[in-house]
């Protein structure tokens, strides 16, 4: 018989939970095709179907659900508006599944939904779909190991691993060459802006080339985040922009050289973080440097800024590596 293909877009929180969304149709017996990095097609696709106001990371999920579709019978469209108490992701994860339906003209949607009264790994935040086709032992040990996997999957990146390593570490058994050594440097931003090499320029790839160790905010737990940012006078109740501040003053404390952020142009919630982050790297004398992704991102523009950076940094510490 026939395996049913769910489509997942390799985009938004991918980086976060696609370990776990794969197990979690694999052992329910689906098969679940994750789409190719982000490419000129799929960005271009993206851009050409959504409204102008929408930001970059929502154009790139509508581009990987577009290209993918005819090749999947079912696609997942993430409803995430909260993953831990009284936080929230982002006013945009409300509307995905509605905006996808849109751009694509598809009703073969898996909404897989996460909010304050039913968090991702329970039964009712699942696709109806799924809870009415499966019997409820079968979806619930499905539930388990998808959660397991997100465990392990954490445990990898806060033991040094990029999120592509912990990933082709978890699901085939890959375990990556380790480089040791160079310099500490921190790199912020939302997850999908920094592990999409392609919107990113090749970010991370560019700091290893320039000898340097990347740290990046996956690497710290988020209880060691929370407990980081409880001297703030009012709670953030952005969970992404407490992961941006909190890992960029964890990084502070690791002795990191500098730090580079990457925003989304024409994100909301990054406004008040970005201001955060700058007042504080100004207080701690950290470099920063920040730098807003859009579609139209020039290569050269981009490399020249983080080159001149990586300079200053190199200059300042007396650091001889490339
Ligand atoms: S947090 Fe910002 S970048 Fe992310 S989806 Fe929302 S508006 Fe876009």
């Amino acid at each position: 018989m026939r395996r049913i293909k769910i489509g997942i877009p390799r985009a938004l929180l991918y980086y976060w939970y696609g370990p776990a969304w794969q197990v979690f149709f694999q052992e329910l017996g689906l098969t679940p095709l994750v789409s190719g990095p982000t490419g000129k097609a799929i960005l271009d696709a993206g851009v050409k179907t959504a409204v102008d106001e929408v930001c970059l990371p929502v154009k790139v999920f509508l581009g990987h659900c577009l290209t993918m579709q005819t090749r999947c019978d079912r696609l997942l469209t993430p409803r995430y508006i909260s993953v831990n108490k009284d936080e929230f992701i982002c006013p945009k994860f409300m509307g995905l599944p509605e905006m996808t339906r849109q751009a694509v003209g598809s009703g073969r949607q898996l909404i897989w939904k996460s909010d304050q009264h039913c968090h991702w790994d329970s039964l009712k935040a699942l696709p109806p779909e799924i809870i009415s086709g499966f019997p409820r032992n079968r979806v619930m040990k499905s539930l388990k190991k998808a959660k397991a996997a997100l465990e392990a999957y954490q445990l990898l990146m806060q033991g040094g691993l990029l999120p592509a390593e912990a990933e082709a570490a978890l699901l085939q058994g890959r375990t990556p060459e380790r480089t040791e050594g160079g310099p500490l440097i921190g790199l912020i931003g939302h997850p999908y802006c920094l592990y999409d090499a392609f919107i990113n320029l090749g970010a991370v790839q560019l700091l290893q080339g320039q000898g340097f160790k990347v740290m990046v905010p996956e690497m710290f737990p988020a209880r060691q985040i929370t407990m980081e940012l409880r001297n703030l006078s009012k709670p953030l109740f952005w969970t992404l922009g407490q992961r941006i501040l909190g890992t960029f003053r964890l990084m502070w404390e690791k002795g990191v050289a500098g730090v580079v952020y990457l925003s989304a142009f024409a994100c909301g919630p990054e406004a008040l973080i970005s201001e955060m982050v700058k007042r504080e790297s100004k207080a701690k004398g950290l470099p920063l440097l920040k730098l807003d992704l859009d579609e139209h991102s020039g290569e050269a523009g981009f490399i020249t800024r983080m080159e001149a950076f990586l300079d200053l940094l190199k200059r300042k510490r007396g650091y001889s590596c490339v």
